[in-house]
This record gives structure tokens, C-alpha cells and sequence, in this order.
């Protein structure tokens, strides 16, 4: 029944009310007490939808016409809300409960820093305690201050890793990730046994490279005193000295390499940052490299003297190995040109040579320890696979990234990125 029939209804009544009230002599009073009389029955009707709104769960009461029908929407909505409601419910608890059955510590902050949300797994690594914590502000319960600088810093681009100690020291990892309006979702891993595994890695190929250092020297020193004196011995045993202390050569620079590495790698570096100078840096390596191979010049263009923080000696040997791979990757007549200057907010570090070039498909591996583009490229060089292997290690603690731009028989540019120091 719609309006209009509702309408037309009580115009008809009233009209009927007029008529017999005119029979009557009193029309008007007619016409009011009909008006009055529809009046109330609506009334009683608001009254009853009104008591049944109250208490939806009770029945819905029986109203007629155009009630009815408004009562029979309303019902029919408030079963939709409901569904609604029961599904995001069920939805919400089923992620509340594959969140609480996670080893990862799980915790949902408002976004005013309050904890919504956290399960069992989080309680020993961030300290906190359920339920008594729910809703207080996370950063004054977590005592760690290296976490408090990344949560309120807001830059979540990378996770955060640092070490708590105590009765036992734990390393844990962070991931932040910002959700709905404001709110932030926090996944904290226990990554204590993956560090020390990735220690006793370290020392290993640390102890390993300084053990076969000793065996080695005497090898070489014996070679050399062979070596200076070969009139008495037969040829082809010449020939196989030679190789043997070209290999000797090749093994000593492995393990300086390796051990170099491992040693920048388990560095402490709290409160050893200086201000490099890149400029001097840079000179001093072209001192070096005109040193040792004279025929090669190295091209230098300063176009910025923003310095670096950091530790000289590492982005020295990172420089040093972009360059030295120029040097050993492209003909010995073509130019090998070192560039520093800014873009923005970064300074750029490049080292760009007209050699072979390396195919992109070898990118995504060529920093890993060992990989090399073609075996018969690095034996004839002499390369042992590591160098880039420390720059990139060297431009990770200085917050660098090394950007690989190269085309096969164009040549490369190796670049450095920092970041400018604010
Ligand atoms: P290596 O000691 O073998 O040079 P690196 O880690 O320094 O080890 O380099 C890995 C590989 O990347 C090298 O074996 C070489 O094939 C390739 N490479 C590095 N720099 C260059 C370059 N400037 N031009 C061409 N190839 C390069």
C-alpha cells in the first residue's frame, strides 16, 4: 500500500465523517473526531513499532496497512544488518584466531598508539602482558628505545632488527604496516637462532681464511726462493712453478678478500663514524691505481665536496674494487672515469668503463660471494668473486645502495647512492 492510497483513504473518510455529520447538523465535530480517531490508531501503531524497535529480538508485532509494510522493510533490513554483522564477525574472529595461532608476535595499534589487539606470541618478545595491556600506549611499555625511534619515526620502507639483552639475549625483527585509517599492524619474529647461525658462518669462513694464511705464506715463500733460482731445474718443472705461484697468488687474494669481509662484516660500529672525504678518497686511489699499473688513467671528476659519514678504510676497498673491476674488465687503452656528484637529495659514487659489459640476466646475482659472469672471464683476470660481494656489504652500513647499469660490448657504470647528511 503506498502513500497515496493512504491518502485517498483518509480523504474519503473524512468526506464520509462531513457527509454524516451534515445529516447530522454537526459536520465539523464529525470530521475532527474521525481525524482524531485515524490520529490514534497511528499512534497505537508508532506505539507498537516503537516497543518492538526497543527489543528486536521479540516478534515483530502484527500491524496493518501501510505500517505493516514500513515494520516489514524495516524487519527485512534489520536481518540484512544482521547477516552482515554475523559474516564480519565470524571474519574477524577467524583473522583474530589465525593471528593468536601464529609463532610471529601479531599487535594492532590505533592510531593514536594504543594497543587494540595483540596475541600470546608478542607477550615475551615486546614484554607486554594480556589483557591488562589492551588499550594502553605500546611505546610505554616497550623499553627499547631503538624500537620506539622506528615506531614513531613512521619510515617502515625496511624492517627494524635489534638485540635485547637479559638473562638471555634475543634479536628480534620488526615489520610495521600501516592499515585503515591510521592503524598499524606490527609482525615481531624471534630471529635469534637464524643470527647465530649466520655468526658461527662468519667466524667460520673467518677462522678458516686466517688458519690457511700461515700454510700459504710458506708455500709462497718457498715458490719465491724456487723461483729466483731455476737454471739447475728442468723446464716443464718451470713452467709448473710459475702456475703454481700464479694459483698461490690467486688463493692469497681469496683470503684476504674473505677475511676482509668478514672482518667489515662483524664490525661494531657504534661511535666509529668520521667524515669522509670522497675527493681525497678518490685521489689517493688514483695514486694507487697509476702505482701499480701506469698505463691505465683514471679520470676524475669532483663536481660535489659533500662528505661521507662512515669509516674510510671500507669505502676505500669498496671504491677500490669498482675500480680495479673497471680496470680489469675493459681493454687497456679505454678510459675508466670516477665520478662524485650530487642529484637531489643523494650523492652519487660512479665508476663507468667502456669494457665487455655484463648481460642483465646476471644482475640480480653479481654482488653474491662467488658469482662471476663467466669462469673463464675471472681465471684470466684473476678475480676471486668477492668484490662486489664487499660493496655492497660496504654500502648497506653506510646506508648506500649499488645501482648496476651495463650492456654487453658497451661497457658499465657502477653507482653508490647515499643519502645527502641533513
Ligand atoms: P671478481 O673478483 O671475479 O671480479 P666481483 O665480485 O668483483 O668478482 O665481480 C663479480 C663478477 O661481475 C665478475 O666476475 C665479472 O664477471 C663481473 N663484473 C664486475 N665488474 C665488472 C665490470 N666493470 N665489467 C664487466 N664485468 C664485471
Amino acid at each position: 500500500m503506498n502513500w497515496i492510497s493512504v491518502a485517498t483513504r483518509v480523504f474519503f473518510l473524512t468526506v464520509l465523517a462531513a457527509a454524516v455529520g451534515f445529516y447530522y447538523g454537526y459536520p465539523w465535530v464529525a470530521v475532527m473526531i474521525t481525524l482524531i480517531g485515524v490520529l490514534a490508531y497511528w499512534l497505537y501503531q508508532l506505539r507498537r513499532m516503537q516497543l518492538w524497535l526497543q527489543d528486536p529480538r521479540q516478534r515483530p508485532p502484527d500491524v496493518y496497512g501501510i505500517w505493516g509494510e514500513l515494520l516489514a522493510q524495516i524487519y527485512v533490513h534489520q536481518r540484512k544488518n544482521k547477516e552482515v554483522q554475523e559474516s564480519l564477525r565470524s571474519t574477524v574472529n577467524y583473522l583474530q584466531d589465525s593471528f593468536a595461532s601464529m609463532r610471529d608476535g601479531v599487535v594492532m595499534v590505533g592510531e593514536q598508539g594504543a594497543i587494540k589487539w595483540f596475541n600470546k606470541a608478542v607477550e615475551p618478545l615486546l614484554g607486554l602482558r594480556y589483557p591488562d595491556d589492551r588499550g594502553q600506549t605500546l611505546t610505554n611499555l616497550v623499553r627499547a628505545p631503538e624500537f620506539n625511534a622506528y615506531f614513531l619515526g613512521g619510515d617502515y620502507t625496511s624492517p627494524l632488527e635489534y638485540c635485547i639483552t637479559g638473562d638471555v639475549s634475543l634479536h628480534l625483527r620488526v615489520e610495521i604496516t600501516h592499515f585503515g585509517h591510521g592503524a598499524r599492524l606490527l609482525f615481531v619474529r624471534d630471529v635469534t637462532a637464524a643470527v647465530r647461525i649466520e655468526q658461527i658462518r662468519r667466524d667460520f669462513v673467518g677462522n678458516v681464511s686466517h688458519e690457511l694464511r700461515t700454510p700459504l705464506t710458506v708455500i709462497t715463500g718457498y715458490l719465491g726462493t724456487f723461483l729466483t733460482d731455476t737454471d739447475g731445474l728442468p723446464p716443464q718443472y718451470h713452467k709448473a712453478l710459475l702456475q703454481m705461484e700464479q694459483q698461490a697468488q690467486r688463493m692469497e687474494n681469496l683470503l684476504k678478500d674473505l677475511l676482509w669481509l668478514s672482518r667489515i662484516e662483524s664490525e661494531q660500529r657504534e661511535g666509529k663514524q668520521e667524515l669522509v672525504n670522497i675527493g681525497t678518497l678518490l685521489e689517493e686511489l688514483r695514486d694507487e691505481v697509476a702505482g701499480v699499473n701506469p698505463e691505465r688513467k683514471l679520470d676524475l671528476a669532483l663536481e660535489t665536496n659533500q662528505g661521507v659519514y662512515g669509516d674510510y678504510r671500507e669505502l676505500y676497498s669498496a671504491v677500490s674494487n669498482l675500480v680495479n673491476n673497471a680496470i680489469k674488465y675493459s681493454p687497456q687503452d679505454s678510459p675508466v672515469r670516477v665520478c662524485w656528484r650530487q642529484q637531489g637529495d643523494s650523492c652519487l659514487l660512479s665508476v663507468h668503463d667502456r669494457g665487455m659489459g655484463i648481460d642483465s640476466v646476471h644482475f640480480p646475482r653479481l654482488t653474491e660471494r662467488f658469482y662471476r659472469v663467466d669462469e673463464s672471464r675471472s681465471s684470466t683476470t684473476g678475480g676471486t668473486g668477492i668484490g662486489l660481494a664487499i660493496v655492497k656489504h660496504v654500502a648497506a652500513v653506510h646506508g648506500a645502495r649499488l645501482q648496476i647499469e651495463s650492456e654487453l660490448g658497451e661497457g658499465s657504470t657502477f653507482t653508490l647512492v647515499f643519502p645527502v647528511r641533513s
